[in-house]
């Protein structure tokens, strides 16, 4: 099915959702986030975002240019299925493992100045070479690689979407918009996974949900064998190469960085309990 076609599915499938919420709004389903227990508003099939996520992941590939720094095409591999392995013990040991049904994990360096990174769902991992000099070692890329990943695994691109098309377009109007504006829709799927979206950093999703991936992403890449500690010092890297251009946390949804150092080191007796170092 081509992507617009599956829009329109999905359209349909939230339309329908909307209309039963405005009659069942204590029933709407909602999934719980790993970890913090959360509960969240997912409108989108898991099926759906998953063949959503292969499509786009394929396009985007194809219209950009792959790493062939052999270096650097090499720590991203190692990295990436350290913390898929950790990922899968972690899911397991928690009774989640229908979390990664459907994955198929793919890691891939993209040649980019953009100091970016992100998992779609199903495990579509992209790194771009412009983050490397901050992640600078197989430590720093754990970090980005547990958090990244960790946005993933508590689903907040699908949580992202639904509240977007909600918001923007509410239930009565979903099912025209498939038809009159399948760009808008697309637009909203990159946004959702910061994709050709440039904001000279990581995709800032919500406060919440940016929490929630440091603190997840700190137990991913403790039990993948990396040092947690090395969290606070790659985010400190983040804010000297952002110039301090951030804007004022209480003008933003994003945690400052100086918050989120501070909630990141509260989380490190956690997550060092599930650190053994890596041979
Ligand atoms: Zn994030």
């Amino acid at each position: 099915m081509s992507f617009a076609g599956r829009i329109a599915m999905i359209h349909n499938y939230i339309f329908k959702t909307a209309c039963l919420a405005l009659l069942t709004v204590a029933f709407l389903s909602c999934s719980t986030v790993p970890l913090t227990g959360r509960r969240q508003l997912n409108l989108i099939p898991s099926s759906e975002m998953l063949s959503m996520s292969s499509d786009q992941y394929g396009q985007f590939l194809k219209s950009n240019k792959k790493s062939t720094d052999p270096k650097g095409v090499q720590m991203v591999q190692t990295v990436g299925h350290r913390i898929q392995n950790a990922v899968e013990r972690y899911v397991a040991q928690n009774n989640m493992s229908d979390r990664l049904s459907g994955y198929n994990w793919e890691f891939n360096l993209v040649e980019s100045k953009e100091v970016n990174a992100w998992c779609m769902p199903g495990g579509k991992v992209v790194v771009y070479t412009g983050i490397l000099p901050v992640a600078r070692d197989e430590q720093g890329l754990a970090v980005v690689l547990g958090h990244e990943i960790a946005h993933a695994i508590a689903e907040h691109g699908n949580e992202r979407m639904s509240q977007q098309l909600l918001a923007q377009y509410g239930g009565a109007a979903l099912s025209e918009l498939v038809k009159d504006k399948p760009q808008e829709t697309q637009q909203l799927w990159m946004s959702a996974f910061g994709v050709g979206v440039q904001y000279g950093a990581l995709l800032p999703f919500s406060r919440t949900q940016e929490s929630e991936a440091d603190h997840l992403g700190l137990i991913f890449m403790s039990m993948a064998g990396y040092d947690p500690r090395g969290a606070v010092e790659f985010w400190q890297r983040m804010t000297s190469q952002a110039g301090g251009g951030a804007p004022p946390e209480i003008l933003s949804d994003h945690p400052a960085d100086a918050t989120r150092i501070a909630q990141i080191q509260q989380e490190l007796p956690e997550a060092l309990k599930y650190y053994t170092p890596k041979k």
